[in-house]
């Protein structure tokens, strides 16, 4: 079936009960047996719920794998690799990641015995073996948060494959429609739900598919000891959400593509990312099927970057991305605050650097407000 058929549908065909079209929300902690012996497919609702299985069964439609899982976060899904490692594992993972998880591996892994070796994941083939003694897990994102950097999956999964590492993927800013890891070789792929799977800004969610029911069967033991799961209602929530996920999606790729074209063409902006604009456009475009709603600009020094934000009236500064409403990020301030300063000017993320996620609304008026915000802010 097409994408938007397997959006639409998510393998749910239907509730046996009364036949319902979506499915109801299990809202129980517990289920009764009516004798010691009886088996049941549910116990307990920390181990596995009826509606949570509906969502983890659409996230492994979505990603074309086997197996999926639903965590109450994506930083509870990141936190799951835990269960795949032990005191004296390594994690090999590039350098530009999603800050919450940069924090989860230096402040809280270390803090277990698992070392994080961070490394350019442009080349990987000037890694001494020496270096990936220990190393269990290989662990990346593409795009990169905020420069929208594009690594080779396919490569880095064939560098996992020979070395026995398990590759993981977080391909929150991708998402399904637009890039399929596993298809492309890598063992495990990450969600945070919270931003376009579930697509309104509502919700906070993590999610992973794999093909291996190893991995899976160890993650799926995460769920059951340590209890980071999401509720009946967010699954049920997160699960409705995907039914528009793929026509979300096409609105969002092409806004965000339309935008991206356009803002080339004006002056004050120094410089502007995305993933066919860069100098990656041919990798970009070999493994991913739409490029994917995030734009991330540079301001020229003329441009007052403060009052550029108190003049944009539609694009609103938040945190997160992916959902309907167009959103805009400060990333120097706000999600790579944490980093010291010497880093980001290193890496390209100065004071002008602004990371904005297209939303769903008209095309025009989204690029106007940008054009009109850099025109009143500039000198
Ligand atoms: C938001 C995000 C996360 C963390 O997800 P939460 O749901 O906020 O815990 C992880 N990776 C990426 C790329 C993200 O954008």
């Amino acid at each position: 079936m097409g994408k938007f058929t397997d959006s639409v549908h998510l393998g749910f065909e239907g509730d046996k009960q009364f036949n319902s079209v979506n499915p109801p929300i299990y809202q129980t902690s517990t289920f009764f047996k009516n004798d010691f012996d009886d088996i049941n497919k549910h116990d307990y609702s920390r181990v596995s719920n009826p509606t949570r299985e509906v969502l983890e069964n659409a996230i492994a439609k979505l990603e074309k794998g086997e197996y999926g899982l639903a965590f109450s976060s994506g930083v509870a899904a990141v936190q799951s690799l835990m269960g795949l490692l032990k005191s004296g594992d390594k994690i090999l993972a590039s350098q530009d990641l999603y800050g919450g998880t940069l924090r989860l591996f230096n402040n809280f892994f270390r803090n277990y015995g698992i070392d994080i070796i961070y490394h350019d994941f442009i080349s990987l083939s000037d890694i001494p073996d020496s270096l990936l003694k220990e190393v269990k897990i290989i662990y990346f994102e593409t795009p990169t948060n905020p420069l929208l950097k594009i690594y080779d999956i396919s490569k880095i999964a064939a560098f996992a494959k020979r070395h026995n590492l398990i590759s993981v993927i977080d391909n929150t800013f991708a998402t399904p429609f637009n890039q399929n890891p596993l298809e492309l070789g890598i063992d495990l792929v990450i969600h945070s739900s919270s931003k376009f799977l579930s697509g309104h800004s509502d919700i906070i969610g993590g999610l992973t598919v794999t093909n291996n029911l190893e991995i899976n069967d160890k993650l799926k033991y995460v769920q059951k000891v340590v209890g980071g799961i999401p509720s009946p209602f967010d699954c049920w929530l997160i699960f409705r959400s995907m039914k528009t996920f793929a026509v979300r999606m096409e609105r969002h790729n092409s806004n965000a593509l339309h935008i991206a074209e356009k803002l080339k063409s004006v002056n004050n902006i120094k410089h502007i990312f995305y993933p066919i604009l860069n100098k990656d456009k041919e990798l970009a475009e070999k493994q991913m099927n739409g490029f994917g709603a995030v734009i991330t600009i540079e301001l020229n020094e003329n441009v007052d970057y403060k009052k550029f934000i108190k003049n944009l009236k539609l694009i609103k500064l938040a945190e997160s991305l992916g959902g309907v409403e167009s959103l805009i990020n400060h990333s120097y301030s706000m999600s790579h605050g944490s980093i010291p300063h010497e880093e980001k000017i290193r890496s390209g993320i100065n004071e002008r650097v602004f990371r904005i996620s297209v939303g769903l609304e008209d095309v025009d008026d989204i690029y106007e407000d940008i054009l009109t915000a850099i025109s009143l802010s500039s000198s």
